[in-house]
């Protein structure tokens, strides 16, 4: 089914019902003059209203059993799935990634919601780690209240599926404030869910700054989950602290993919190495930032590398024959371009790769080639900040010591990889980057599937999404110290025998 143009909203869904807000359009990156849709502009009015409901929503839904509220998520996924092809198409024209890449997206988004359901069963049984005839000590899951859930806006249904899942299937009700960017397939699959859950269990409030700044403040929200940048990340946390929020934060990263002297590169090295890059447009927080290469591969690797990079094809990502889509906005376009033009400024090799789709709808978008910087130094902008979008610098490097001290030396730590031959050396270098993930000869989205932990250090986030992290951080931990008997306990002499 195909998506009527400009009929698309993302509206302020409280309870069960839309509530008026002002709003903006929603243009289409790779055709500006596009309008896909409006996004309602939600205040900390809207916040309020949607965590009052959610406040009353809240013993309901956290005094059901787990596998009921399991069993009412799995049958919203069954509703949702028939969404997926028409809502995939909808977040091209909004996002501009390929309609391959939002296809992942949206699809990825509903089987979380199935893989929560499932793992959440297991918060209907206590676990007993002390019995003896003193009595039982169990501990159990409990939800932690209101969660807000915070997304932005390059992989939005994904994204904000891997806060609201675990945060809904933990107990908690939860209010999700979409990206003003990329509003209107996530809003739409929240506020689809939302109708199979009870009112109040689920409400959507997109916008921009104003509504999530609203929900780290207020006092009924218990928990944030938040996926953004750190510099916002900085500010929720302040916000946050007024009332001790319990925080997740995903944060933005420059990850260094670290090619050592005993890699082969292969053709599948150099392809992994360029999907690692450039899938969305370079926009993943996790994808390659900088490559650092051993000095004895140096021309191999920048010349195949080169080459594989030269095949991507930038257009709309309607197009099936399309790589690689636009920029998803204006700033993100301009800063990216900033970064380039920083670079050639330096003397950097600074070479414009891949092709146009299609010469003439070229200046219609955010449409920015595949660039390969080499040069430059670790202190230029380009290699020591996130430019989130498709440029990557190339550095050599003589000894692995040289490698990890530069991998390491920047307040991000999301995610690195390593890439060799030699498990031992591969693993010896993996373990001295300071991240939350290393991959090996693989360094894209997909390789780090739902089961597995995923967060940052440092300045990257605190606290892991996925798997059963996610569940936990989603719950808190209560201990039921049930003592058939006491008088094993020490007492002061004052209060007798
Ligand atoms: P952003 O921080 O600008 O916005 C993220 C969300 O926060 C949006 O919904 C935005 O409206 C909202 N927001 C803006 N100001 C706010 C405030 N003061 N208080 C509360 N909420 C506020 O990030 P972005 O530009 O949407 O996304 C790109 C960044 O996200 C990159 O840095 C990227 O690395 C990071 N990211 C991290 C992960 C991860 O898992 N670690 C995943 C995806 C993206």
């Amino acid at each position: 089914m195909s998506v009527d143009v400009g009929a698309a909203s993302a509206d302020v869904y409280v309870a069960g019902k839309k509530v008026s807000a002002g709003r903006q359009v929603v243009r289409n990156p790779a055709r500006i003059s596009e309008v896909v849709g409006h996004v309602a502009l939600g205040t900390a009015a809207h916040v309020d209203a949607a965590v009052t409901a959610a406040t009353g929503a809240a013993p309901l839904w956290a005094d059901m059993r787990a596998s009921d509220r399991a069993d009412s998520l799995e049958a919203a996924a069954v509703v949702l799935t028939s969404r997926i092809d028409s809502l995939a198409e909808l977040l091209t024209r909004e996002q501009g990634k390929t309609l391959w890449e939002a296809r992942a997206d949206v699809a990825g988004a509903v089987s979380v919601l199935r893989y929560y359901a499932d793992l959440s069963r297991a918060l209907d049984t206590d676990e007993v780690f002390r019995s003896d005839e003193r009595g039982t000590i169990c501990s159990g899951r409990r939800p932690i209240g209101v969660a807000g859930v915070i997304v932005p806006w390059n992989s939005p249904a994904y994204l904000g599926f891997l806060a609201i899942a675990p945060a809904l299937a933990g107990g908690n009700t939860v209010v999700v404030k979409p990206s003003e960017l990329a509003p209107l397939a996530l809003s739409e699959l929240a506020s689809t869910l939302a109708d199979c859950l009870p009112p109040g269990v689920l409400s959507v409030v997109p916008g921009a700054g104003e509504p999530g700044a609203a929900l780290a403040a207020h006092p009924q929200v218990r928990k944030i989950l938040f996926t953004g940048s750190t510099e916002t990340g900085r500010s929720i946390m302040r916000a946050a602290a007024g009332t001790l929020k319990n925080l997740s934060l995903e944060l933005g990263g420059n990850d260094a993919a670290v090619v050592l002297e005993s890699a082969t590169i292969s053709d599948e090295l150099v392809t992994e190495l360029m999907l690692g890059t450039f899938a969305i447009s370079g926009q993943v927080c996790f994808s390659v930032k900088r490559i650092y290469v051993h000095r004895s591969h140096w021309t191999t690797l920048v010349e195949k590398y080169c080459d594989a990079v030269d095949r991507l094809v930038v257009g709309n990502g309607l197009d099936p024959s399309v790589s690689m889509g636009p920029l998803n906005n204006r700033r993100q376009y301009e800063r990216v371009q900033g970064l380039l033009t920083d670079a050639q400024d330096r003397g950097a090799d600074v070479r414009a790769l891949g092709r146009k789709a299609d010469e003439a709808s070229w200046p219609e978008g955010y449409f920015l080639l595949p660039h390969v910087v080499t040069g430059l130094p670790d202190s230029a902008p380009l290699v020591a900040e996130e430019q989130f979008g498709p440029a990557v610098p190339i550095i050599a490097f003589d000894h692995d010591d040289e490698a990890v001290a530069a991998a390491n030396g920047t307040e991000f730590g999301l995610a690195a990889s390593v890439w060799s031959d030699d498990d031992a050396h591969a693993m010896s270098v993996a373990r001295r980057l300071q991240c939350g993930t290393v991959f090996r000869n693989v360094h894209r989205a997909g390789a780090s599937d739902v089961t597995m932990p995923f967060g940052g250090v440092k300045q990257s986030g605190i606290g892991r999404m996925h798997g059963l992290a996610a569940l936990e951080a989603c719950t808190e931990l209560q201990i039921v110290a049930n003592y058939q008997d006491v008088t094993h306990l020490s007492r002061p002499p004052w209060a007798g025998d």
